[in-house]
């Protein structure tokens, strides 16, 4: 069972904190979010994929020179070939990364043995999912998701982000409180980014009241660590 890729970028410093990674974009994704800043990724089959074997030859080039490489999308998990192309490069010698929206909780707890450091998008109070992601169900699927993540002992990032159009920012501190009671230890902030996102009118509408910094404010005892990225 082989990968689709939808892109690759051969060095990040960002994409998993602290690590020097290759970051692997996986095609397809089943949620239509408006501010989805990779919507060439979301079809199922892309324009540009990349052969995983040309991914896996890359990557023997890099053996020694990158700490590990991160799986994001799209959405990895929304792949059967993710678990066969994660024990290819750990067998490089790599750490595993994951970006991922929960929504495939069984296949999620099936690769999860196999990852290192998780960053878990929570996009929005459960209940409230589909205003985020345009999919009923989607909510549950997440919190299904995340429950695997915490039981799993992995270390995680779990971020959100933020909106004002999407998420009020008392929406915001509830979603925050709630996690930090669910066994979240690490959780981050960010704000919408218009690079991507196709929706013109959340491009347009996101003028926010007050800054995040502030809203962050309120939060950072929550957790181990937090962050705000504005
Ligand atoms: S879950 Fe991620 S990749 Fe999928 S549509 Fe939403 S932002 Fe884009």
């Amino acid at each position: 069972m082989t990968l689709r890729v939808g892109g690759l970028t051969p060095l990040s410093t960002s994409d998993w904190p602290g690590m020097l990674a290759a970051v692997v974009f996986c095609q397809g994704c089943p949620w239509r979010c408006g501010y989805c800043h990779n919507p060439d990724l979301i079809p199922a089959r892309g324009d540009n994929e990349i052969p995983w074997e040309d991914v896996l030859a890359f990557l023997r080039r890099r053996q020694g020179l990158l700490d590990g490489v991160v799986f994001s999308g799209g959405e990895p998990t929304a792949q059967v070939g993710l678990l066969d192309a994660m024990r290819e490069v750990r067998a490089l010698g790599f750490k595993i990364g994951l970006h991922t929206g929960g929504m495939y909780p069984q296949r999620l707890a099936a690769v999860l043995p196999l990852v290192d450091w998780v960053g878990l998008d929570v996009k929005a109070p459960f209940a409230d999912y589909p205003r985020v992601t345009g999919v009923a169900g989607s909510g549950e699927r997440a919190h299904a998701g995340l429950l695997e993540v915490l039981a799993s002992g992995v270390a995680h990032e779990v971020r959100t982000t933020v909106h004002p159009a999407l998420l009020a920012d008392a929406e915001v501190v509830g979603l925050a409180h709630d996690l930090a009671a669910r066994g979240v230890t690490h959780y981050v902030i960010q704000a919408f980014r218009s690079q991507g996102c196709q929706d013109a009118g959340l491009c347009r509408n996101a003028t926010r009241e007050r800054p995040l910094q502030d809203v962050g404010g309120e939060l950072a005892g929550l957790f181990g660590e937090f962050s705000v990225r504005a």
